[in-house]
């Protein structure tokens, strides 16, 4: 069956409110569309955990306040007829599909001025490299939630910081949501799958691979280490430099290890914390993380 499309913020809040009171269980799943398997893959995600009788919401939002003013919100790829597909293919419910006006217009005619700004694990990594993005995220995660009503929201693990802010959300306003993280989804040769590997060129879609390989040999440099058993981020991060050598499209942004839940920079890298790493290869600009051993 095709998916509800519902655009209103009112109507999808009354929507949800009548499935509440039917005692079915909601999971929304927030995007901003082109979706790929990785996506997909959160939707099944959502799917087993409210079961049959449960309803799956896919929301597809380009959110304007979550990009920097030089970076991709124009060009992002909007790709709504080949979601719905998708999503039909994996019987979702509800698409959840607002505009800007939908969702920022304020009632008086003035700009919308309540955000929601979380301030300790937003300063490292994306944080620091995009100084809107995650008020802008936290802001609108927020919003899906008071307009989709949600018992479960699942989030990828290839946005790795986003997923402990907006647990730390969570916790710190009192949300009742659960929030699942499922793992980064890869094409065979490494590259996680993201709407912005699009962009890339053919011959920058062949060197993006350099982040995956970066990361995993890192890790394996760890996982090698025996007295003392870790490696220092020093270390690990000339050895980074030294692969991308062999990938001239590549230019590393940052290279973060980092401990999984304070998501402070670590030193001395053991087992068990993880690696971050954001590049550009021409316009395009490409995250990825992984958990060492
Ligand atoms: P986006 O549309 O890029 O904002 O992503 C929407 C959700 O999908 C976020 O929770 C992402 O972390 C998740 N996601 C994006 N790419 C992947 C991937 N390759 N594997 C798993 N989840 C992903």
């Amino acid at each position: 069956m095709d998916p509800e499309i519902i655009s209103s913020p009112a109507l999808m809040q009354e929507r949800a409110r009548n499935l509440r009171l039917e005692r079915r269980p909601i999971a929304l799943v927030p995007t901003m569309g082109a979706l790929h398997e990785g996506h997909l893959s959160l939707v099944r995600e959502a799917r087993q955990r409210v079961g049959p009788d449960g309803v799956v919401i896919v929301s597809i939002y380009v959110n304007p306040t979550q990009f920097g003013p030089n970076e991709d919100f124009e060009a992002y790829p909007r790709e709504f007829d080949e979601d719905r597909r998708k999503c039909s293919g994996e019987g979702v419910e509800i698409i959840f599909a607002p505009n800007d006006r939908q969702m920022y217009a304020a009632s008086d005619g003035g700009s919308h001025s309540v955000h929601v700004v979380e301030r300790q694990l937003s300063r490292t990594m994306e944080g620091s490299s995009r100084p809107v993005h995650f008020e802008g995220v936290t802001t609108i995660v927020a919003k899906l939630f008071n307009c989709c009503l949600p018992d479960l929201a699942v989030f990828g693990a290839k946005d790795y910081q986003q997923a402990a802010i907006i647990r730390k959300m969570v916790h710190d306003l009192n949300f009742p949501v659960a929030i699942e993280v499922a793992p980064t989804w890869r094409e065979k040769d490494g590259l996680a799958m993201s709407s912005r590997n699009k962009y890339l060129s053919a011959e920058e879609r062949s060197q993006a691979t350099a982040l995956h390989k970066v990361l995993q040999q890192c890790s394996a440099m760890v996982m090698q280490a025996n007295d003392p058993q870790s490696v220092t981020a020093d270390i690990l991060l000339e050895h980074a430099r030294e692969v991308l050598r062999a990938y001239p499209l590549v230019s590393l942004e940052y290279l973060a290890f980092f401990h999984p839940d304070s998501l402070e920079a670590v030193s001395d890298v053991r087992v068990g914390h993880h690696i971050a790493i954001a590049a550009r290869l021409g316009r395009t600009r490409l995250i990825d993380n992984i958990r060492i051993g």
